[in-house]
């Protein structure tokens, strides 16, 4: 599965902690993240992220870019509630997007760890068909 990792300032510390106890989990999937959330975990756990820019500078609208070509399963999205983003239309553009494809999202840490655990479970492998049906030639 292909999983994006985003945190505002105010939920870094938590995303490293998530990051830290589902390691074992995260490891066996391909991640994305923006850029400063990116570091962050690389800097405190062994895994490998694919950064995009930093949130405010473009980082939310990639990962919706990803979203919109079906190359994202999941999406981690820690946000802060309590302060204004210099971003906010593209917040909102990219949770927006994960509803207007269907992509798991959770935006605060006890939805993640619920994602996280269903993931290990195999709940989310109905997305695996969706990707194979993506791949299917269109004339067939
Ligand atoms: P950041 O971006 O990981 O670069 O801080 C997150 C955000 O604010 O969307």
């Amino acid at each position: 599965m292909r999983i994006a990792l985003i945190a505002h300032d105010s939920k870094k510390d938590l995303m490293v902690k998530l990051a830290t106890a589902y390691e074992p989990i995260l490891a066996e999937h391909k991640l994305y993240a923006t850029g400063t959330t990116g570091k962050r975990i690389m800097a405190e756990t062994d895994l490998k992220i694919t950064r995009m820019k930093s949130g405010p500078l473009g980082g939310d609208q990639q990962i919706g870019a990803l979203i919109s070509e079906n190359n994202l399963d999941m999406v981690i999205f820690l946000r802060d509630p309590l302060t204004a983003q210099p971003h906010e239309p593209d917040v909102n553009a990219l949770i927006r997007l994960s509803d207007v494809y269907e992509i798991p999202l959770a935006t605060n840490i006890g939805t993640a760890e619920m994602l996280l655990r269903g993931l290990k479970a195999g709940f989310l492998d109905w997305r695996d068909m969706i990707g194979a049906m993506k791949e299917r030639p269109i004339n067939l």
